[in-house]
């Protein structure tokens, strides 16, 4: 069939279409590989289609109930466990939220499973949500695995980077690429598909910057976009107070480090923004909503100020990543913002 025919949409996806094809071609010429890796960044979607992956695998809703369609159905008996997440032939590994890594204990639970039949489906599905957290220990153990796989396992892997990963795991996958998606893109589908208001879509869209799984996270839980406007009005404040009143706010900031991270990513996001206005370019400007304070600060500030600030975050963010304490981190940045009275 030629690719014209093929509609990516029906597996619920927004763009995507070229990795899309690529795994339904995989399965319509009957060349599923053992193991995939999907990558790109975080909230783009990977575990996302990795699960749709695993449901058109095991759809019995196709011509032949024996046969994988090049679409999920959505309807069958095992489409439905897939999108419940109880099909007993689709296993999910992650990182345990309170440690740093992936176990071995898990790696090795996966393998226990994958020498066994597969229970109801035609294949025994593996997914591996963030490979990259994932230790060289581990990740040798998983190696086994990848190097004689039972014939109906498949593993799918998600990493943001495959650089993260080891060559002798990256040997042994086929690579699915995502691409970020066009603001347009994802402002269309808020609009279709989650009937946001248009001004409100051409926000997330920005915000997004090409991550629609972002997006949709930012429609569904209200308190992401009013929480990005409360830290945004302290960000815009900042330079207009005194050493004191900074160091104040670095304090409480410091004490929430499961935050931390996401604010500063917020405030990289401001002062690129700050150097894109700075330097005539405010279209380009990702907080919309903002930008008359943005234009104003920016004329003030100036562009070699405004890079020394993307410079500076960008050097907390790695000191904090190196343990550095978080609270002497912030306060250091605090004394390089440029003071605009
Ligand atoms: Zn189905």
């Amino acid at each position: 069939m030629s690719e014209t025919h093929i509609n990516a949409n029906d597996w619920g996806i927004v763009g995507h279409e070229h990795a899309i094809n690529g795994l339904r071609r995989a399965i319509l010429s009957d060349r599923v590989r053992h193991a995939y890796l999907f990558t790109g960044p975080e909230h783009i979607g990977k575990a996302l289609l990795a699960r749709r992956f695993a449901q058109t695998l095991l759809c019995t809703g196709g011509p032949d109930p024996n046969v994988a369609p090049q679409n999920p159905c959505n309807t069958c008996l095992s489409c439905r466990k897939v999108m419940h997440n109880n099909h007993p032939d689709v296993h999910y590994i992650a990182r345990p939220l309170d440690r740093q890594f992936i176990l071995i204990e898990q790696v090795r639970a996966l393998q226990s499973d994958t020498s066994r039949k597969t229970l109801e489906g035609r294949r025994n599905v593996f997914i591996i949500d963030g490979m990259h957290e994932m230790n060289v220990q581990s990740a040798n153990c998983l190696l086994k695995t990848l190097e004689e796989p039972e014939p109906d396992v498949v593993l799918l892997l998600t990493a943001p980077d495959p650089a993260q990963l080891l060559p002798t795991i990256l040997s042994r996958v086929q690579q699915v690429p995502m691409n970020l998606l066009t603001t347009s893109q994802i402002k269309s589908a808020l609009e279709q598909q989650w009937e946001v208001e248009p001004d409100e879509a051409t926000l997330i869209a920005a915000l997004a910057a090409g991550r629609m799984g972002w997006a949709v996270q930012a429609v569904k839980d209200e308190e992401m976009l009013e929480n990005r406007k409360t830290q945004l009005e302290t960000l815009a404040r900042l330079p207009s107070l005194s050493t004191a009143q900074r160091f104040d706010i670095a304090q409480r900031l410091s004490t929430d480090s499961d935050k931390l991270h996401g604010i500063l990513e917020l405030w990289l996001l401001w002062w690129r923004d700050m150097l894109l206005a700075a330097n005539n370019s405010l279209d380009l400007v990702v907080n919309v909503d903002m930008s008359s304070t943005i234009q104003k600060q920016a004329a003030k500030v100036g562009p070699v100020q405004s890079q020394r600030m993307v410079r500076a975050i960008l050097g907390t963010l790695e000191a904090l990543d190196q343990n550095v304490n978080a609270r002497t981190a912030l306060e250091v940045l605090m004394l390089d913002l440029p003071s605009v009275r």
